[in-house]
């Protein structure tokens, strides 16, 4: 270990990404994967948004200048987008833009607990990013349960955690909206619960879903400076490769975030993309009604397997376990073997997570499914060759 680095980053392990489908993993590079363990959206850009994109490229952007550093016109547009479903209009001031939601998650962290200021309080299993980033900053995380039947924060623990907490107090609260693997939506309990919170506490409500779960907490921004609302172009809008997301939140945290990020975080062509996919919202935004009829099917479908507990979902995947007396390596087989017949799925927690893809797709996943757990879902995996 080289001695200049510090002592905690040595215990982390780097965040594995995605593996790339079929181009990045040359032993399955024969077989197209469906690659159903991120969470995107299974269409790409229709071509002639890409030829759009590609004029403004050639046509107005000019490569050897830095991009706008204010985001302003990309702030004023996505503040329409999401005045769209509020009463109370929200500004551009309201508005602060990251290179995925991602850096934002890291912008919070430093504008809240830096320094030994404050620890993060999250709810497992749910979306690990919150956990591995505060770590690389040597922020404390703590962490409690969900119920085992429906995934609803265990709030009595979470209550009693943050009367518990000092040096340092827990200062953020981050929860997804639906969460992450397990796709339920807050409930009316937990929302409460949130609202219960003091204004020294963070409430993060990361929306990273909300088009498919076309339900959302901005409406309740202004009642609550304490709140801020995160949402990525990553998942509905088909735009994953160019790395947006945004804070909604009042302009006091907003004016913090702004301070923190690095001035020229998004580049030109990626605020074009994202310009271009609010312009287009309509036609990007056509497709989620079928997405989520699609994911009713899906679970429809897998519902009634004896072997399976699959979930009711809010978002564009589903989830699902094993029930007894399979073992979490019967799991294991069963996402390889998924894998070697072409499915990329997410094991997590003691599931699977799965997205929901093309009509092709999704057929894909049930029969495969279908027919593993027919053989034994822990069946050695099928070697690939
Ligand atoms: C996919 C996802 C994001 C998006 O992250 P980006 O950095 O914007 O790509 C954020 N939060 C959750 C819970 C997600 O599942």
């Amino acid at each position: 270990m080289l001695s200049f680095i510090r002592s905690d980053i040595a215990q982390l392990t780097a965040y594995t990404p995605h593996p790339g489908g079929a181009s990045g993993s040359p032993a399955l590079s024969s077989i197209a994967m469906d690659r159903l363990d991120t969470n995107e959206c299974p269409y790409d850009l229709p071509s002639e948004l890409k030829e759009k994109l590609a004029w403004t490229y050639q046509q107005l952007i000019e490569a050897n200048r830095y991009p706008d550093g204010g985001h302003e016109a990309i702030r004023e547009a996505i503040a329409e987008y999401v005045n769209e479903s509020l009463d109370k209009p929200l500004t551009a001031a309201n508005i602060s833009v990251g290179n995925g939601s991602d850096e934002l998650i890291r912008s919070l962290l430093i504008a809240t607990c830096l320094g030994g200021e404050g620890s993060i309080l999250v709810a497992n299993p749910t979306f690990s990013m919150y956990g591995i980033l505060a770590k690389t900053l040597g922020i404390p995380v703590v962490s409690v349960g969900r119920s085992e039947a429906n995934f609803e924060i265990d709030l009595a623990a979470a209550q009693a955690a943050i009367e518990q907490s000092q040096n340092p107090p827990i200062r953020v609260v981050f929860v997804v909206h639906p969460n992450s693997p397990t796709a339920n939506a807050l409930t009316a309990k937990e929302l409460e619960w949130l609202r219960s919170l003091p204004q020294e506490i963070l409430v993060v409500i990361d929306e990273a879903y909300f088009e498919f779960s076309q339900t959302s907490v901005a409406g309740e921004l202004a009642q609550h400076p304490n709140w801020v609302v995160l949402r990525t172009f990553s998942k509905a809008f088909r735009l994953a490769a160019h790395r947006v997301g945004y804070a909604i939140a009042h302009p006091e945290l907003i004016a913090a975030l702004e301070k923190i990020r690095l001035p020229y975080n998004l580049p030109s062509f990626t605020q074009a993309a994202a310009q271009l996919a609010l312009t287009h919202r309509k036609q990007l935004l056509a497709v989620i009604p079928e997405i989520r009829a699609n994911r009713d099917k899906l679970i429809q479908a897998l519902s009634g397997h004896p072997a399976l507990q699959v979930w009711p979902s809010d978002a564009n995947f589903i989830y699902l376990r094993l029930v007894e007396p399979f073992k979490d390596d019967a799991l294991t087989h069963l996402a390889q073997n998924l894998k070697a017949q072409g499915t990329l799925v997410r094991h997590i927690a003691g599931g699977l997570r799965i997205t929901v893809g093309s009509v092709e797709e999704n057929a894909r996943s049930l029969s495969r499914l279908q027919t593993l757990l027919e053989a034994s879902p822990s069946a050695s995996p099928i070697p690939l060759s």
